[in-house]
């Protein structure tokens, strides 16, 4: 058995060992890790921990298999706790049985160090002082107070993690970190200078000598007019995904994260290499060979603890992107190859999520913003032929100089502001091109292609009518005519709705008969779609009704029975 589970429940150890029983297994060894009152000199007084479910199942259970595939152990289970816990509780069990000792220590010792660097799991910790905050591993933020990364306290510092030679890298942080803060607070006078806005929930730290924790100040954005409170307090309740930490991701992330968004989502399955470091002014040599979302996450909590840094270390996949995408309001693409932006574009317009999109070439570079939220244009609209991976080189092969995905980064973080602050101006349905070599610019208009495959494969809404005749519409669903703003009414007999049944929740069923003759109390000035089966009584019955000045009835072509052969108009 191989099993990866999150409980809400305390756990029953003894019958998790039993588990893992086997007359064949001669070794068996397990892991518990507890929740400690203290983390980086704070008393901590109780922990929360939320997971990204869908996910993370399906990563830790890869984790398992890779454990057993590995080790050759004979089963593997492992249970993380959820939901509110308190000091002492048991946080996360693993557990392995193998023929031989051996195998079953070091499966056990896999799973758990996996576990916290993969697994989408996320700590929030209570002071005693009262204050609280979901918890990234800011030891790795101070450059000079470890040689040993340990992401463990990204995700969930658990007791029995090499006590000694954790309490000694603490140690060190703490003096680090502390002068770090004395030095800020000398250099800003008062500290809480500015306004501090939206404080509640946020992390409030104290460091250890109790000198009160500078806090986040976006004054300089709120006092422009078209920002203010009510555009922090936008910004604040905003979730960004950015998939891709890399040139482009970077600047994106630094803005958002100063700015005061929400939540950010941080997607990148790779580790950091040292060529990333002429563009990627995130990260540092020293960090070279770690995750880079989580490394990310990590500067991003420090630049602004405000802000829930998320880290995905995944690529995105067809598997995974709708799961991941539906945690968020805006999607930014910040990847270098195709497939993964023709993948998240396909996504988001069947998601109707709105996307920003980049993509840089040597010394110019490229901006499009995908709204299916406002039936705009999409990249399949403006590229009908997917470019192909390797038919446009990437960074690697075709060479690119630092600043130039920074600047397309720093515009993609200005218009995911604008879309989340509702500012005008916003990039619509056109593709803005910029050399930076020639320092020429274009703007290309692009429009909605009726043969795109997207808009015809996922039924995408299209609210205005598409009037056939002056009677007669088309939609590819009810759905869009409800959302159009149409009172849909389905003019078939009883019988026939038994047999097929209007394809909307939003449907008033009166039969032509009573419609025409009957007393419906249908008001002239409204906005009506008639329904039959074929079109053909719909249309008879609309045109009756226009000469009874009813101004806005229609006809939907092709009726229901259309509705259903069709999704392509
Ligand atoms: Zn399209």
């Amino acid at each position: 058995m191989n099993t990866f589970r999150f409980s809400h429940e305390p756990l029953d150890t003894e019958a998790l060992r039993e588990s893992l029983r086997d007359p064949a297994c001669g070794g068996y060894t397990s892991f518990e890790g507890w929740v400690r009152n203290h983390n980086e000199g704070h008393n901590v007084s109780r922990l929360e921990y939320e997971a990204f479910e869908p996910l993370a199942v399906k990563e830790a259970q890869r984790i398992m298999a890779e454990a057993v595939e590995r080790f050759g152990i004979e089963h593997a289970s492992c249970v993380h706790r959820i939901g509110d816990l308190a000091i002492g509780d048991m946080a996360v069990w693993v557990g392995a049985s193998a023929r031989h000792r051996h195998e079953a220590f070091l499966a056990c010792r896999y799973i758990i160090d996996e576990v916290k660097h993969r697994v989408p799991i996320w700590k929030k910790e209570h002071y005693e002082n009262g204050d609280s905050g979901w918890v990234n591993c800011e030891r790795c933020a101070a450059p000079s107070a470890h040689t040993e990364h340990d992401h463990a306290g990204h995700h969930h510092d658990h007791a029995a993690h090499s006590r000694s030679h954790e309490i000694a890298r603490e140690q060190a942080h703490h003096s680090e970190s502390s002068e770090r803060l004395r030095a800020k607070a000398r250099a800003q006078g008062t500290p809480s200078q500015g306004t501090p806005f939206g404080v509640e929930g946020a992390a409030l730290r104290r460091d250890p000598h109790g000198m009160p924790e500078v806090r986040p100040d976006y004054s300089r954005q709120i006092a422009l007019k078209e920002v203010g409170a009510s555009g922090q307090a936008k910004l604040r309740a905003a979730k960004v995904l950015v998939i891709g930490c890399g040139g482009l991701g970077v600047p994106v992330l630094t803005y958002l994260t100063g700015a005061g968004v929400g939540r950010i989502g941080l997607v990148d399955g790779d580790k950091l290499e040292p060529s990333n470091l002429h563009r990627q002014t995130l990260y540092a040599l020293k960090d070279v060979g770690e995750y880079k979302a989580v490394l990310a996450a990590e500067r991003l909590n420090a630049l602004n603890p405000e802000v829930d840094a998320r880290a995905y270390t995944v690529r995105l996949t067809a598997e995974n992107a709708a799961d991941l995408l539906a945690e968020y309001d805006l999607v930014i693409d910040c990847t270098d190859n195709f497939s993964t932006k023709f993948l998240l574009n396909d996504i988001c317009v069947r998601l109707r999520k709105p996307a920003i999109f980049s993509s840089v070439y040597q010394y110019e570079g490229q901006l499009q913003i995908v709204r299916p939220d406002r039936n705009g244009a999409c990249l399949r609209c403006v590229w009908p032929e997917a470019t192909r991976d390797g038919l446009v080189g990437n960074c690697a092969e075709a060479g690119v100089l630092g600043p130039v995905p920074g600047v397309f980064g720093s515009l993609q973080a200005l218009e995911a502001l604008k879309t989340l602050l509702d500012l005008p101006g916003q990039l619509g349905d056109e593709l803005l091109v910029l050399d930076l070599l020639t320092m020429s610019t274009s703007r290309v208009r692009i429009r909605r292609s009726p043969a795109c495959p997207d808009h015809a494969s996922s039924r995408v809404s299209r609210p205005a009518p598409v009037a056939v005749t002056n009677l007669e519409v088309e939609y590819e669903s009810l759905d869009d005519a409800d959302a159009a703003g149409l009172q849909i009414i389905d003019i078939r007999e009883a019988n026939e709705l038994v047999d097929m049944p209007t394809p909307s929740g939003n449907a008033r069923h009166i039969p032509m008969a009573e419609l025409l003759h009957g007393n419906t109390k249908l008001a002239p000035s409204g906005k009506y779609l008639l329904v039959c089966a074929s079109g053909r009584r719909s249309y008879a019955a609309a045109e009756e009704l226009r000469s009874r000045g009813f101004a806005e009835v229609y006809s939907l072509r092709g009726g229901v029975t259309g509705l259903a052969r069709r999704s392509v108009i």
